[in-house]
């Protein structure tokens, strides 16, 4: 038997594993290594953050799905991987021998903050312990506990999805006190990097929704009650999320893959290109053949990718190669039941879009799990 061993429930081993369940291949024996018996779906976080919808939207249970494809699911971190012995040290103290792995383990929040912003800060990633935070936030406020006021740290998009969607969450609490939420952003400009047509919407829209937007000066420290920027301006806040980027986890340097600013680089079959019996995908992947931003399009994609070059390894057969797409549509969550869609550089904010985005979402999560 040929041992598959999947490092992360990220949404390219659930596409993957969905694949595999219908493929039955085999010859395969393959193992799951996640530290949660579910994984969360991101489209959904900031639609679950304004309280459209409960946190259990957002999670797809592992089990089921190492059940169809029959997968043995480890419910622990993998802390390790010695590519050349081909054993990956898992957080139980096990070790596990495989002939191919592949690792989609995310990315975690960029955390390089000044102390006291490291300390009260809550990293939107991983996304369920976020999602927790917000929740456990939101009962305070309305136990009166803590005032309704909250700061997002960078204002990519993720930032200003939550940022509206936090906004959108406290006013809908009808507290005496009126809630405030501050966009803070050490750039020049909002989403850097991305689109200006895009970026002009979301302007108009935090403005129509009370989000305060402070841009071109970082933060210089925070203790729970407030942020405090470099220029000496106070934000009032007492809940205080990161959304200030994506960075590798760290042990991915000890374990001798060729790397790429931290993350695995790989080649169009998704194997490394130090490792071949190695592969990675989603965040944990960088693209050496054509990079793409951190998302989770690119994830989703490369899971029916992952799951034929295992059917192909199964058979002896030779790999395929990935070619990602070079633009999506991209559906930005407003707060409110409304979202902007931008492809191609036109960006479009109309009310079919948040039923699109929902359906797409949704859709998403049916097919994960059933
Ligand atoms: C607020 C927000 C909204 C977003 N919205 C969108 C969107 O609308 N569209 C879009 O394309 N992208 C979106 N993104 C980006 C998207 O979340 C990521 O690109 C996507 O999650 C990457 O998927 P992945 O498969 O790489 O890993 P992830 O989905 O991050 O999953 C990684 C998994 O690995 C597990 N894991 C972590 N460490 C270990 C370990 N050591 N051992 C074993 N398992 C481990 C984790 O528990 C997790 O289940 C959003 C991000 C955020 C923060």
């Amino acid at each position: 038997m040929m041992r598959i061993l999947l490092i992360g429930g990220g949404h390219t081993h659930v596409v993957a594993l969905r694949r595999l369940a219908s493929m039955k291949p085999a010859g395969l024996d393959i193992h799951l290594v996640s530290p949660e018996p579910s994984t969360s779906y991101s489209g959904l976080l900031p639609g679950h953050i304004a309280g459209h919808w409960p946190r259990t939207a957002l999670e797809i249970p592992l089990h089921p799905l190492c059940h169809t494809s029959g997968t043995i699911l480890h419910t622990t971190r993998a802390t390790a991987l010695d590519p050349s012995a081909r054993i990956a040290g898992l957080d139980n103290g096990r070790e596990l021998a495989f002939d191919y792995a592949s690792l989609d383990i995310g990315a975690i929040a960029a955390v390089d903050a000044p102390e006291g912003l490291a300390a009260v800060g809550i990293p939107v990633k991983p996304l369920g312990p976020f999602a927790d935070q917000w929740s456990a936030f939101v009962s305070s406020v309305e136990a009166s506990a803590s005032p309704p006021c909250a700061a997002v740290i960078g204002a990519g998009t993720a930032g200003v999805e939550l940022a509206l969607s936090m906004k959108y969450r406290l006013d809908s609490l009808g507290q005496s006190n009126p809630p405030r939420v501050a966009l803070i952003e050490r750039g020049k400009v909002l989403l850097p990097g991305g689109n200006s047509s895009m970026r002009g919407q979301l302007e108009k829209e935090l403005k129509r929704a009370g989000v305060t937007v402070s841009k071109g000066e970082p933060v210089a420290d925070a203790d729970g009650t407030c942020v405090r920027l470099a220029s000496g301006m106070s934000v009032p806040a007492s809940f205080v999320a990161l959304a200030t980027g994506a960075r590798p986890q760290s042990w991915l340097a000890g374990t001798g893959l060729a790397l790429h600013d931290g993350f695995v680089s790989v080649g169009p079959t998704l194997q490394s290109i130090s490792h071949p019996h190695v592969f990675a995908c989603g965040d944990t992947a960088h693209l050496t053949f054509s990079p793409r931003p951190k998302a989770g399009v690119f994830a989703v994609r490369q899971g029916a990718v992952l799951a034929e070059q295992i059917v192909r390894l199964a058979a002896n057969r030779p790999l395929s190669e990935y070619s990602p797409q070079t633009d999506y549509l991209k559906l930005v969550s407003l707060g409110r039941r409304r979202a902007i869609a931008e492809k191609w550089g036109i960006s479009l904010n109309l009310p079919g879009m948040w039923a699109l985005k929902r359906h797409i979402d949704f859709d998403f999560m049916k097919g994960a799990r059933d």
